[in-house]
């Protein structure tokens, strides 16, 4: 049992389980599962499945597995069974010893087909994998039965023992369920069983050259664990049918019941295993855990919370309709989660050097800084000022239009936690760009208070003292790809021709302030006024590198863009 407080808010399952389990319906008991193929990294869509069926379970009581479906040598490795664990539970959720494979079942699974064989209820079909889908008809036009339908038992016996014992070349032959060519749901066409595949398994190695097809496991790995609510993904429902099928016609210890809903689609992403892979394998990214995928590893790195995670699968529900999921959804739980939690730190990506005239010389005070204005027990910690500082190079304007706020000529603005300062002289390189500020400093503002003679100012900026402070890379990360919807692959076009060339930008040389030095990998800050930013694994003793998770939302930001004014 997870210990998690995961609420599922009402939906058609949750219905359909309120009424099975009034009914009486497998005893009243609950036991769902989660059964992802180790085909690749887990992505967001696979987080709504975890948590509807880890938090159906222990709304009632019940318990949900964890099983992979390896039914599919070849694509399946070792390292994705490894993340596919550590991500559930870093999502929060423990299967304790209900750790299962498809694979357990292989020896019952191939019992079972023969007792199909034997009550003439599927054969060995000598027909290529070509003519099986050629034969198999269309939705308008009905299927031809294979010239091998009718083998007699005997005959299919011998053969399909003969496949398993590797007497047979890949593709020669296969076993499949003898039900209804002609029927409107394709999957009933006599669907292949299994398949001949000379191909290492992950777990059972050499012991088998022959391996079921996903319909003809799942359903029977559900009954043989008491499964009493299977659900998946709307592109399931027209397999529901074979899924009974199989259950109806095979001595099974149970007869779970497969429940469909709407798969969860992110606007800006892709989220097939096969698109991601191909991210991957292409160098789009760095690997699956790049801060930009939606994979579970790429959020972690990027600095989301599973909190966060599970609250936005929460918030977004379980329908039976399709729908593109805003990502700004995903942020706004990310940012809420992280308001609460983060400490709040002061770093500047694109430093601007600030000497302030009046400050002595050698002099360093440690001025008071609240590490979290939403948590008070979070304290406070000490940020060291000096003569020389470093501000946000967008904080300044020489020229400012009316709606900026900020630093420019003749100016004063707060430093917060220090002191008002006043802008009196901007130095420019050859090039006419400004390199340094000349700024004085009120005294009588320490600690960013305003002066007895009540004089105010509109903006608070963030800086760091240059002497202390501590160089960083930082990572900015933009949307992946720079179309809503991914799935408009009109004329030839693919997900590919959508990818966004600036979804990475890398600041080298950001200055944060000191506190941040050695920070383990995956701490998680708020950077005051520029948004949440998390320690990546890449950081070393020498540098340490940051990715921005979220931005916090930006008022000057829309300014700006209402504005038409550049911002750096
Ligand atoms: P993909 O299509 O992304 O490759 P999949 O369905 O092949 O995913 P599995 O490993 O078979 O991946 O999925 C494990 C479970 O997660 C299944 O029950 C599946 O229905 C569910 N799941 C996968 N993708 C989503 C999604 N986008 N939204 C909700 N549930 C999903
Ligand atoms: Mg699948």
């Amino acid at each position: 049992m997870n210990g998690l407080e995961t609420k599922v808010p009402p939906n058609f399952i949750r219905n359909i389980i309120v009424d099975d389990v009034k009914s009486g319906k497998s005893g009243g008991k609950v036991l769902t599962r989660f059964p992802p193929e180790p085909n690749g990294y887990l992505h967001i869509g696979h987080a709504k499945s975890i948590c509807l069926n880890f938090g159906l379970a222990a709304e009632f009581g019940g318990l949900c597995n964890f099983r992979f479906d390896d039914t599919n040598p070849g694509k399946e490795e070792v390292e994705y069974v490894d993340s596919i664990m550590n991500d559930v539970r870093w999502l929060g959720f423990d299967w304790d010893d209900r750790l299962y494979h498809a694979s357990d079942y292989f020896e019952q699974l191939y019992e079972w087909a023969i007792d199909l064989i034997k009550a003439g209820k599927a054969y060995v079909d000598s027909l290529g994998a070509d003519e099986v889908r050629e034969y198999r008809g269309t939705l308008t036009e009905a299927g031809k039965q294979s010239p091998f339908r009718d083998r007699p038992v005997a005959e299919n016996l011998d053969l399909f023992k003969r496949m398993r014992a590797g007497e047979f070349g890949d593709g020669e032959y296969v076993l499949r369920a003898k039900i209804d060519m002609a029927s409107p749901n394709l999957n009933l066409r006599d669907p292949v069983m299994y398949r001949i595949r000379h191909m290492a398994h992950w777990r059972t190695g050499d012991k088998w050259c022959i391996y079921p097809m996903y319909d003809y496991a799942h359903g029977q790995s559900d009954s043989l664990e008491g499964i009493t609510h299977s659900i998946c993904t709307m592109e399931y429902e027209d397999h529901r049918a074979l899924y009974d099928w199989y259950l109806n016609n095979l001595n099974v210890p149970c007869h779970p019941q497969q429940i469909e809903f709407a798969r969860l689609n992110l606007s800006y992403t892709v989220m097939s295993k096969r698109k991601l892979l191909q991210l991957v394998q292409e160098h789009y990214v760095s690997g699956w855990n790049d801060p930009r995928m939606p994979t579970l590893a790429g959020m972690r790195r990027r600095g989301y919370t599973p909190e966060a995670i599970r609250n936005f699968c929460e918030r977004i529900g379980v329908g039976k309709r399709e729908s593109l999921v805003d990502y700004g959804l995903l942020e706004y739980c990310v940012r809420e989660d992280l308001n609460l939690r983060a400490q709040r730190v002061m770093g500047v990506l694109r430093p601007l050097k600030v000497v302030i005239e009046n400050y002595p010389e050698h002099q360093v005070e440690q001025l008071d800084a609240i590490n979290n204005p939403e948590d008070a027990s979070a304290g406070a910690r000490k940020a060291p000022f000096s003569r020389v500082i470093y501000i946000e190079r967008d904080d300044f304007m020489e020229n400012p239009p009316k709606q900026f706020f900020r630093l420019s000529p003749g100016r004063e603005v707060r430093l917060r936690y220090a002191y008002f300062i006043k802008c009196v002289d901007v130095i420019k390189d050859e090039k006419g760009e400004v390199v340094e500020l000349r700024c004085t400093y009120d005294p009588a503002t320490r600690g960013g208070d305003s002066p007895p003679d009540g004089r105010k100012v509109k903006a608070t900026l963030h800086w760091v003292s240059a002497a202390h402070a501590i160089d960083a890379e930082v990572r900015l990360y933009d949307k992946l790809l720079n179309r809503a919807d991914p799935s408009e692959e009109k004329g030839g076009a693919t997900f590919k021709d959508f990818i966004n060339p600036d979804s990475l930008e890398v600041i080298e040389s950001a200055k944060l302030e000191p506190s941040l030095a050695g920070a383990p990998a995956g701490r998680r800050y708020q950077f005051e006024r520029l948004g949440y930013f998390c320690v990546d694994p890449d950081s070393t003793p020498g540098k340490m590198v940051f990715n921005r998770t979220v931005t916090l939302r930006d008022t000057w930001a829309k300014v700006a863009k209402a504005e038409g004014i550049k911002q750096s």
